[in-house]
């Protein structure tokens, strides 16, 4: 059980905080950021929210005060010298923070990491992990529903709300229990709008991603087991589509929805190496895929970033691990 007076006890006690998240941010990872700002903002403290990558054009409507920025060690080296304590959302792997790490590294100050992710490395000082939550919003929402003091306001609500409709697959995936849903129930009721915020997230995309998800459709395939189905996006299907890196992001769950598929993949070309996006029906534990290939995640949804790597050395291997996990 987590111990929310903990947390609650180090976020009152300093007043200066960096609240950063994962690489390629999902409404998770954001949305937990807004949550955090809400909270610190009640509590009279000072912050900066510093990300590895630049926020998602279909997410920036959840940073409504604009205090997001993307991190160069010009602009924000000098933050890490002044500030006391360093909030980790939604990741439970310091080299999640990518770019940041190194700063991370040697920061001298308090650490709190927030994640619903198996496995966690401990990096932090205080470690607020239950990976039997649905999402890093969840457990901000539980957070500030066992501290008197803290309030929901529409703002703080449409931020969670926002972190757990997507990593719940919009309230399908299995931690969609009926407690869940009575905390999307008190959410709602701050006037939150469901097919507004959806239309926000998922239905307003440039149409070069639709462009691009055609390009990554024409590559699926099945591997001789006809269970595991895969995807690729290269530099140049980018190039054709006029896509962009962030775009990619949910094409993977396209490879799972054919009849006998088990396992998802999607290969992404990054200038610098591969990301692989693993997605499993059921008990099918692609995180032990991914953490065979140095990343790791969840029973059902994991990654993970190779650097200097190419497509055609890494796929073979990937396919042959996941053919074998289903034997
Ligand atoms: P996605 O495929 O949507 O990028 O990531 C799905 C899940 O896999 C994430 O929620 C995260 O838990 C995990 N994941 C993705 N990439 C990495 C990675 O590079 N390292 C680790 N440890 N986990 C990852
Ligand atoms: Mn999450």
């Amino acid at each position: 059980m987590l111990n929310y007076k903990d947390l609650y006890s180090v976020l009152s006690k300093y007043s200066s905080f960096i609240v950063t998240c994962h690489v390629n941010p999902d409404a998770d990872a954001i949305g937990s950021e807004m949550a955090i700002v809400g909270i610190l903002e009640q509590l009279g403290k000072e912050y900066f929210v510093i990300n590895t990558s630049d926020t998602p054009y279909n997410l920036e409507f959840l940073d409504y005060n604009n205090c997001i920025e993307t991190f160069t060690s010009e602009n924000h080296g000098h933050i890490f010298d002044k500030v006391e304590v360093a909030i980790f959302l939604d990741l439970n792997f310091l080299n999640r923070t990518v770019r940041m790490q190194e700063m991370f590294k040697q920061f001298s100050g308090f650490k709190i990491c927030i994640d619903h992710h198996t496995n966690p490395e401990n990096f932090a000082d205080l470690n607020f992990i239950d990976e039997t939550k649905s999402s890093t919003g969840e457990i901000i929402f539980d957070f500030i529903e066992s501290i008197d003091s803290l309030k929901f306001t529409n703002q703080i609500a449409l931020a969670v709300y926002a972190a757990i409709m997507t990593d719940t697959g919009s309230f399908r995936f299995s931690k969609t229990t009926p407690e869940l849903h009575s905390k999307i129930s008190k959410l709602l009721s701050y006037g939150l709008k469901p097919e507004k915020i959806y239309d926000m997230i998922y239905g307003q995309y440039e149409f070069s991603r639709v462009k691009l998800l055609g390009e990554a459709l024409h590559t699926i395939k099945l591997t001789d087991s006809g269970k595991v189905s895969y995807m690729v996006v290269t530099q140049e299907s980018l190039k054709i589509s006029g896509g962009i890196e962030s775009d990619v992001d949910g094409f993977v769950n396209f490879a799972l929805t054919s009849r006998g598929v088990e396992i998802g993949i999607l290969f992404f070309e990054l200038k610098d190496g591969v990301k692989i996006s693993f997605r499993s029906k059921e008990k099918i534990p692609v995180n032990k895929l991914a953490k065979e290939f140095g990343g790791g995640g969840h029973v059902n949804a994991s990654g993970t970033r190779l650097f200097n790597i190419s497509l055609n050395e890494i796929m073979p291997k990937v396919l042959k691990a996941a053919d074998k996990l289903l034997i």
